[in-house]
């Protein structure tokens, strides 16, 4: 699923020691691996070759522009959901006519810095966005495509802070509603309501909610066609899963061979929006242990890194696999699974320095014997972990490496102390009170 290894007892990223990222950048730091991120994102694009989809990776996963490149090469598109994403993706060279733009709150800057740069979709969410995307339109004399997001009413099955596919969410419109919104909206001279977005929830780690949501989506377009709208595009959303403690994820091959014949004929663009399955392995957070201590029965792992690093432990209780780069010998291991437990481990706590009892990365895993010193990977957190970051407690984001073969290279440098309050110093003091 990666190219993570220990090699020689030691933790490599493809071909490099993680120690020696770690000695050169510092910790903590992001460390990816470009033969992960291609590998997941080829296999994909093998996976659902006979729907010829337009893959659109999903910026807010690992949003690095370093990272966009490297999909853009490949043939990506890509999936915004900002301004400053859209800005993103156009500086790494992305084809406009290959960005989709969802989102439930997009500003009239947004919609119009989107609509300059030509983007291929605006995935529009409720009536009053699209009539607002009409009346921008008119404004600036410009045509636009317009998907609109449907909630299939299906239950994903993922943690409630990710679900977005159910009838009661903020997101898209329902079945009923999207009939009226084609009836009211759908025949406008600049925007052309041409297609049906779906994205249901993230990580979905099993191939029947898009069964049942494609089928929704099917239905509805055989019905609008019914009643004369020409509707050529369904975007599939993204949310397939991704491995953090063994394969608990279907592959990319198990989710087109549900998928795929349900798709393949009906005259559709098809849409996919990875993020998470493309970017989650392709990732590990270094992070040194400052302290070990006991309290009670626990012993805690006081690291580097904290929930301002990495705040999906905190946020969804989220599993990281964690171990040490360079473990004792005897506990070399590429086995990630949850319950590994090998003779000689200790149950500990990994947490952060931050000031809060949320901040954890790791809890109750059982761990080699550590040292004051001692480097730790924490696994799969390529995804949602620096595009997550926050410089809470005003700590400093960590930097992000890129690791290619035997080189690897900084693709964002840390943050400085001048960095956090470079905003403040340079603030004109008007305004306000
Ligand atoms: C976040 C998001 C995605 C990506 O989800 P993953 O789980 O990372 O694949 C795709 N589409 C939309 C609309 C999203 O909001």
């Amino acid at each position: 699923m990666d190219h993570f290894h220990y090699r020689n007892g030691e933790l490599h990223a493809e071909s490099v020691r993680v120690a020696d990222i770690a000695t050169a950048a510092g910790t903590p730091c992001y460390v990816y691996s470009a033969a992960t991120f291609g590998d997941h994102y080829d296999r994909l694009a093998a996976a659902f070759a006979p729907l010829e989809p337009l893959i659109c990776y999903s910026v807010k996963s690992c949003p690095n522009v370093h990272i966009c490149r490297l999909l853009a090469q490949r043939g990506g598109g890509f999936d915004v959901v900002s301004g400053g994403e859209l800005h993103r993706a156009l500086a790494a060279g992305g084809d406009p006519a290959r960005i989709v733009f969802a989102g439930v709150g997009k500003t009239d800057d947004e919609i119009l810095s989107g609509l300059d740069a030509g983007i291929g979709w605006f995935n529009v969410e409720s009536e009053q966005e699209l009539e607002n995307l009409q009346r921008l339109c008119e404004s600036r004399g410009r045509s636009a495509r317009a998907a609109l997001r449907v909630n299939p009413d299906v239950d994903p099955r993922t943690h409630l802070y990710t679900t977005t596919g159910t009838k009661e969410t903020k997101f898209g419109v329902d079945i009923e509603r999207a009939r009226r919104v084609f009836d009211a909206y759908g025949r406008h001279r600049l925007v052309r309501p041409c297609g049906l977005h779906l994205h249901i929830g993230s990580p979905v780690n099993s191939v029947e909610p898009y069964v049942g949501a494609i089928r929704k989506g099917l239905a509805l377009i055989d019905e609008l066609r019914g009643a004369g709208f020409e509707i050529d595009t369904l975007d599939i959303g993204g949310g397939f899963g991704a491995h953090y403690r063994h394969t608990e994820a279907p592959l990319a091959a198990e989710y087109a061979e549900a998928i795929v014949p349900l798709l393949r004929g009906r005259g559709l663009r098809v849409i996919l929006e990875p993020g998470r399955s493309i970017a989650a392995n392709a990732g590990i957070l270094v992070t040194r242990v400052l302290y070990l201590k006991s309290s009670g029965e626990r012993t805690f792992v006081i690291c580097d890194a904290g929930m301002n690093d990495l705040i999906r432990p905190a946020l969804y209780e989220a599993y990281h696999f964690v171990w040490p780069v360079r473990p004792p010998p005897g506990f070399v291991t590429d086995d990630r699974g949850e319950q590994m437990v090998i003779d000689g481990t200790q149950v500990v706590d990994v947490v952060g320095p931050v000031c809060e009892s949320g901040d954890f990365l790791a809890l109750n895993r059982p761990m080699p014997p550590l040292r004051r010193g001692d480097l730790l990977a924490v696994f799969a957190a390529g995804a949602y972990g620096m595009s997550m970051a926050s410089n809470y407690n005003s700590r400093p984001r960590p930097p992000e490496v890129l690791v290619g073969g035997a080189r690897f290279r900084t693709i964002r440098r840390r943050e400085t102390y001048a960095d956090l309050v470079a905003p403040e110093m340079s603030a004109d003091g008007q305004g306000g009170g």
